[in-house]
C-alpha cells in the first residue's frame, strides 16, 4: 500500500478484494498521506503478523503521536506489533510499536542502508529516494519480479495461450 488517507476507504476501494497487508510505504507526514494510520492499525490489530511501515525522518514520532490520541486499555496479548522504518540517506532506523504494549514506541535498532532497496517480498521489490517536498520526502519505485514460470511446452499440449 503505497500511501495511507483517508482515500483508502472511500467507497471505490470498498468492492475491492483487499489481500493482507504486509507494508505501508508513506511518502510524508502531510496530513492527507498519514492521516490513516489510525484506521489502518484499527483494522489489523487482531493480526497475529507484524505490519512493516516506512517513511522519512520523524515518521516515528508521527506515528507515536497519532497512535497517543487513543486509549488501548482493551488492548491484548495478541494483537500485532507495527514495526516503523525511517529511510535516512545512509542508513534506516527501525522502531515498534507493539500491540500488547498499547502500541508505545520502542527503538528497534538501525542498520546501513546499503543500497535504494528497502523492502522486497517474493513478488515485489521496492526502492525509495529522497526528494524535496519543502520538506524531505521518500519516492518509491516498485518493481514487480517474474514471479509466474509458465511452461510453454505444456500449454501448447493443452491448446492454451499464455496471457498478456
Ligand atoms: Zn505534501
Amino acid at each position: 500500500m503505497p500511501f495511507c488517507s483517508t482515500a483508502a476507504r472511500s467507497p471505490t476501494w470498498q468492492n475491492w478484494v483487499v489481500k493482507p497487508i504486509r507494508a505501508v510505504f508513506i511518502t510524508h507526514a502531510h496530513m492527507d498521506h498519514i492521516m490513516g494510520v489510525p484506521t489502518l492499525v484499527r483494522h489489523h490489530h487482531a493480526s497475529p503478523h507484524p505490519l512493516d511501515l516506512y517513511g522519512p525522518a520523524g515518521i516515528a514520532e508521527r506515528v507515536g503521536h497519532l497512535l497517543a490520541g487513543f486509549e488501548w486499555n482493551l488492548a491484548e496479548p495478541t494483537w500485532f506489533t507495527l514495526r516503523v522504518h525511517e529511510v535516512l540517506p545512509d542508513r534506516i532506523l527501525h522502531f515498534s510499536f507493539p500491540g500488547p504494549e498499547r502500541f508505545r514506541r520502542h527503538f528497534a535498532g538501525e542498520e546501513e542502508r546499503q543500497s535504494r532497496e528497502i523492502w522486497s517480498c517474493p513478488y515485489l521489490t521496492v526502492a525509495a529516494e529522497i526528494l524535496d517536498h519543502k520538506l524531505p520526502v521518500l519516492v518509491f519505485r516498485v518493481d514487480e519480479r517474474p514471479h509466474f514460470s509458465i511452461d510453454a511446452a505444456k500449454l501448447e499440449q493443452r491448446g492454451l495461450v499464455a496471457g498478456a
